[in-house]
This record gives structure tokens, sequence and C-alpha cells, in this order.
């Protein structure tokens, strides 16, 4: 199983990051290593600027290559939640040398899944609404609405460099207002207003 996240597909968080918008969807992995396993996220000692992004998970449910964005829907049944955690101070440094990012990306336990799934039958695709609550408030808000690149878009695009195969993950990016954790902090995860995330900083 391979976790493959997609960057800047959210106009708003692009330019909270002073980046610019991309052209082509930005991808990078991180390996099965990072899916955290409990409920409990321990800080990590390399880094002191640990960041939230929340954002949308779908779940590969065929092996395929070369799909087109026509048939990208055969592809996947399932939707969750997670969040990419970042190590934002690693990250900096790493995109000023030009380097890639994947210490800050991929480390242990970087990867938070949802336990829920949403079927897509249950669902419109183009408006799902999930966000993030630190300690109580909502600091990430985002619909399916405002991603640049499109679930299918994506799925058909990662596949003509990368096959897919059953039970990937693809993190499709999240919407402004990411942030710094600490130790003590509670964050919360709402899929389609359903609570699907909880986790402790310790
Ligand atoms: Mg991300």
């Amino acid at each position: 199983m391979k976790i493959i996240c997609i960057g800047r597909n959210y106009s708003d968080h692009a330019k909270e990051m002073n980046a610019s918008l991309p052209t082509s969807p930005l991808f990078f992995f991180k390996p099965d290593t990072a899916i955290l396993k409990t409920r409990d996220f321990y800080y990590p000692e390399f880094t002191n600027d640990l960041h939230y992004e929340i954002e949308l998970v779908v779940k590969i449910s065929k092996v395929g290559k070369h799909i087109t964005v026509e048939n990208a829907p055969n592809y996947y049944n399932e939707i969750g939640l997670g969040i990419d955690f970042t190590a934002r101070d690693i990250q900096q440094e790493c995109k000023e040398k030009g380097l890639p990012w994947e210490k800050a990306k991929a480390f242990d336990n970087s990867a938070v899944l949802s336990a829920t799934f949403l079927n897509k039958k249950n669902i419109d695709l183009n408006n799902i609404n999930f966000g993030l609550a630190l300690n109580g408030e909502t600091v990430q808000s985002g619909n399916s609405c405002d991603m640049i690149f499109s679930i299918d878009y994506i799925i058909s695009y990662i596949s003509q460099f990368v096959t897919l195969k059953t039970g990937d993950l693809i993190y499709t990016g999240t919407p402004k207002g990411v942030g710094p954790v600490k130790i003590g902090d509670k964050l919360v995860g709402h899929l389609e207003n359903k609570v699907c995330i909880e986790l402790k900083i310790k």
C-alpha cells in the first residue's frame, strides 16, 4: 500500500503559503509506516513547527494504469478524512535548498486516517464538507468544490506515472488554515458534519 499526497490543491492554501498555483497536480509520497495506528500522536523530536493539514482521502479500489478522467470513478468507492502532518520548519529548509520534502512529510505517524469512510454513492463528490477543530475552535473548513484538480483528474494524472493499486490512499490537499500544534492539543476532524478523527497531541 502506498500513500500519495497532493500539494497545493486549494488556491486559498497556496496563497497562505505564498506558493504559486500548480498547472498540474503536484504529488509526493508517504510510506505505509506513516499511518498512525493509535489515537495518540507523539510530537516528534526533530521539529519545532509541526503543522496539521486536514484533507479528504480517496481509497483506491482497483489496480489501474493510464486511467482516463472518464474512467476514474471506477477506481474508487470510498472517501475518508486524514491529517497530513508536516514538519513545516524542515519543509521550508528543504524548499530553500531545492531538496525533496520527504523528511518533512513522510515520517512515522505523519498520516492520520479516519476509521470511517463514506461510500461515494451516498455523497455529492462536488460538495463534500470537511474541517478541523483545534481545542474546540474551528481552524480549517473545506469543501471539495474548491479543489483545483478534481478527484477524477488526480487519479487519471497520477496513473500516467504510477500504477495505482487496491488499498492505495490519496490525500487530496488541504484548504487554508494550516497551523502549528503543541503537546496537550486536541484535534477533531469532521467529514460531512460527522466527527471522524479525534486526536490528542502528547
Ligand atoms: Mg497536505
